[in-house]
């Protein structure tokens, strides 16, 4: 290949110092970047968070006031504290007692957005519909407002504003098409985006129950998958729905966390049996340490083994996501992990019975199968 190309070649090698130098360039400034960030978020959690609830007014109000003003020529001179960029992610039902629930999917595998209680985190489908219903003690006033904000979880990601990634971006011809969050069947939702903080949300004007329900629907979807390569980018998120009055004044406040995949029954169960098994995990390793060594104890094998398996499975227990362009390769390449899986199932059950001949050798006739060319066969 080289030797009918030496045109090419000397031209490529003339640009590669070139290149190299812009690559350099471009290297420092994201160097730069980062460490800019990261001392923005060094600005420890318990700064915001804590003291709740008497401060947490206080935020409120310099919240909503910074954050959301729709007109800034109506400039109301509040000083910003450094902590009013960051939303207020703890719940407030207010004075008007506000509340969401959610309805009860299950985690079928055909399910598009289903809600954990035990890890109050919604889980959906790309651009699917999740209908979340909010209740209150008593009417707001007139006017009233939810607005729904997505925020990343975790205080490292905090400063970063949740968008939608270049790829979906792309594709939507909306005007509002950077924005994760979508508020469907209204026509009166409107989308922001604040000028001071770039932060997006959406609000939909509050509407009081039907005759003889206590509950208002919304509908919210996420237009992105929170595996999404520069958009999420496998951050978990949270929603965090306000009422807010027609001014922006936040009169309560409720936060869940997202996660938009595939799979939302599936991982539901995933990661509720997780959080089970981590809880129920240390209580256990407790009882195992006060049972005495030494005692012949028949159980000690089964013991052994599945600290061995344990140790061994918290190595491997790290999950990767991998992005896959179209259904028909994904389903391809799921069907290899799947195999992987029962593969791994079938050799700890290996395994186990392995250990257990071994741990029984008073059996004759053990020692007899082993020799035995049945077996190998
Ligand atoms: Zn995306």
């Amino acid at each position: 290949m080289m030797e009918g190309h030496d045109l090419n070649s000397l031209t490529l090698s003339q640009d590669l110092p070139l290149s190299q130098d812009s690559f350099r360039q471009l290297w420092d400034n994201v160097v730069t970047s980062t460490i800019n960030i990261s001392s923005v978020v060094d600005v420890p959690q318990e700064t915001w968070r804590a003291n709740e609830p008497i401060d947490m007014l206080a935020l409120t109000e310099e919240f909503d006031e910074n954050l959301f003003e729709l007109a800034p020529e109506t400039s109301r001179d509040v000083v910003t504290p450094p902590s009013s960029t960051v939303p207020v992610t703890t719940d407030y039902p207010g004075e008007y007692g506000f509340q969401l629930r959610f309805q009860k999917s299950g985690t079928a595998k055909s399910v598009t957005s289903t809600y954990s209680e035990l890890l109050n985190k919604l889980y959906c489908q790309l651009a699917k519909t999740s209908p979340i219903e909010v209740l209150m003690d008593k009417e707001p006033p007139q006017g009233a407002v939810i607005r729904a904000t997505a925020v990343y979880k975790k205080t490292e990601h905090v400063a970063e504003v949740v968008r939608r990634c270049p790829h979906h971006q792309n594709e939507d011809s909306a005007e509002h098409k950077s924005h994760l969050i979508r508020v469907e069947g209204s026509q009166r939702a409107q989308y922001y985006e604040d000028p001071n903080t770039n932060r997006q949300s959406v609000t939909v004007p509050y509407e009081p129950p039907q005759l003889g329900s206590v509950i208002t629907t919304i509908l919210l979807s996420y237009m992105c998958n929170s595996s999404c390569m520069g958009g999420m980018n496998r951050r978990p998120i949270l929603t965090i729905l306000t009422l807010e009055t027609s001014e922006g004044t936040v009169l309560g406040r409720r936060c869940f966390e997202v996660r938009v995949c595939a799979c939302p029954g599936r991982d539901r169960k995933t990661e509720e049996e997780n959080s089970t098994k981590a809880q129920n995990g240390t209580k256990q390793t407790k009882k195992r340490k006060s049972v005495p060594a030494l005692a012949p104890n028949p159980d000690m094998t089964s013991v052994k083994k599945s600290k061995s398996t344990s140790s061994a499975e918290e190595e491997d227990k790290e999950t990767f996501v991998l992005h896959i362009r179209g259904r028909e390769r994904y389903e391809m390449l799921k069907k290899i992990n799947d195999g992987l899986e029962l593969l791994d199932k079938e050799k700890s059950k290996t395994k186990v019975s392995v250990k257990q001949e071994f741990a029984v050798p008073s059996s004759g006739k053990r020692l007899l199968q082993r020799g035995e060319r049945s077996d190998s066969e």
